[in-house]
C-alpha cells in the first residue's frame, strides 16, 4: 500500500527502544492507527513535539503487509494544545476520553465522527478549561451514541410514549432501555425530567454551548447524569475503565 495522508489527533505515545516512539492516533479517514516513528526521540528529530498527546497533525504513514503497526513518515502540527494539557485535571480527563475512544472506536475502522467529536471537544476545552467535567460528560454521551450503546432517550422503550413530559421522570432498566415512570416503576435507576432533558440537549448542541448551559444547572441533575453515563459506559465495556477523572 502507498502513502496515506490524513488529519489526525495523537491519543497516546510511548517510548520504543533508544530513539523511537510508538503513537496511537485517531485519524479522520482511517480510524485509530498505531504507528512507529523512527528517530522521534532524537534531539533534532523531524517529529519535534508533533507526537505529544492531543496534538492535531497532518499525518503521513505507510503500512507493510497489513502489520498492526504502520510506519509514520510525517506528522505536521496543525494545532497544538500543549498549554491546555499542562493542566492536570484537563489532561487526566482527556486521557480518560482517549481510553473510551480506544474502547469504542475499533482499529482501522474509518469513522470520521469520533475524530470530529474529539476535535470539537478540544476546541471547547481550550475556550473554557474550567468546564472540563462537562466536556467529559459530553464526550461520554456521544461516544456511547456513536458506538450504539446509548438507548433512545426520547421514547419509552416499552410503551413508546414520549419521555420527559411527566414530572416523575423515567428510569434506566436493566435491559439498558429508558422507560417511562409508569412502565418502569419501581424497576431501574430513576432519572429525573431535568437530567433526561440535559441528555437530550447534548445530542443537539455543540459541546461548548452544552457545557456552558449545563454548568449553570443544579448539582443534583449533574450528579444524576454523571452516574447514568458511568453505568451505561461500564455496562457497554463490561468492566470499569480506570482512571476516571474524579469530577467527571
Ligand atoms: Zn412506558
Amino acid at each position: 500500500m502507498g502513502l496515506i495522508e490524513t488529519d489526525a489527533i495523537i491519543l497516546r505515545s510511548i517510548k520504543l527502544g533508544e530513539a523511537d516512539k510508538i503513537a496511537t492516533i485517531l485519524t479522520s479517514q482511517e480510524g485509530v492507527v498505531r504507528g512507529v516513528a523512527r528517530g522521534a526521540r532524537r534531539l533534532k528529530s523531524k517529529f519535534g513535539a508533533s507526537l505529544e498527546p492531543f496534538t492535531l497533525i497532518r499525518l503521513t504513514f505507510f503500512e507493510k503487509d497489513a502489520r498492526e503497526l504502520v510506519t509514520i513518515t510525517g506528522a505536521e502540527i496543525t494545532k497544538s494544545y500543549f498549554d491546555l494539557t499542562r493542566d492536570d485535571s484537563v489532561f487526566v480527563t482527556l486521557e480518560y476520553v482517549a481510553g473510551l475512544i480506544l474502547e469504542f472506536a475499533p482499529l482501522r475502522a474509518p469513522d470520521e465522527r469520533f475524530y470530529r467529536l474529539l476535535k470539537v471537544c478540544l476546541e471547547a476545552l481550550a475556550k473554557s478549561p474550567c468546564e472540563v467535567a462537562w466536556v467529559s460528560k459530553y464526550c461520554e454521551v456521544w461516544i456511547l451514541k456513536l458506538a450504539g450503546f446509548l438507548p433512545d432517550s426520547t421514547k419509552c422503550g416499552s410503551c413508546r410514549r414520549p419521555l420527559g413530559r411527566e414530572p416523575g421522570g423515567a428510569a434506566l432498566t436493566s435491559g439498558s432501555n429508558f422507560e417511562c415512570y409508569e412502565c418502569a416503576n419501581p424497576r431501574g435507576i430513576a432519572i429525573s425530567q431535568e437530567a433526561l432533558s440535559m441528555l437530550n440537549t447534548a445530542l443537539k448542541t455543540p459541546p461548548g454551548t452544552w457545557s456552558h448551559h449545563s454548568a449553570r444547572k443544579d448539582f443534583k441533575s449533574a450528579s444524576e447524569i454523571g452516574k447514568l453515563l458511568r453505568i451505561l459506559t461500564d455496562r457497554a465495556i463490561g468492566r470499569e475503565l480506570l482512571p476516571r477523572s474524579s469530577n467527571a
